[in-house]
């Protein structure tokens, strides 16, 4: 991906409640046309999609990511990672004795705060 898609992308994700394409170009600081070329690519590659939005009677599309980039805090408890990643055992989320001691570690983190 370029530079340029990665940017476009970026902006999108941090806005969940969708970003207007008609700002897209303007807050990356691109001609419109370059911006409809970036936003192609995006949703050639799934990483975002658009619906048909109307400001002020003119037509123009909201972008959402289709995935957003996890916020590390969801995934740490104090220095504990999550054991999920990366794990190779059969799973049973009900029952995994490690993601309960990560719990168990995420609680003890939420109450020294
Ligand atoms: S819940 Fe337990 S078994 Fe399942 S992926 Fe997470 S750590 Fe592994």
């Amino acid at each position: 991906m370029t530079q340029s898609a990665e940017d476009a992308l970026k902006v999108i994700q941090s806005h969940p409640e969708g970003v207007l394409q008609s700002e897209l170009w303007k807050i990356l600081e691109v001609d419109s046309r370059k911006c409809s070329r970036l936003v192609k690519k995006l949703l050639d590659d799934g990483l975002v999609e658009r619906v048909e939005f109307r400001k002020e009677g003119i037509k123009t599309y909201l972008l959402r990511a289709t995935r957003r980039p996890v916020d590390p805090l969801l995934i740490l408890a104090g220095e504990e990672l999550v054991p999920c990643i990366g794990c190779d055992m059969e799973c049973n989320v009900i029952e995994c004795p490690r993601l309960l001691d990560w719990m168990y570690q995420l609680a003890i983190c939420e109450v020294e705060e």
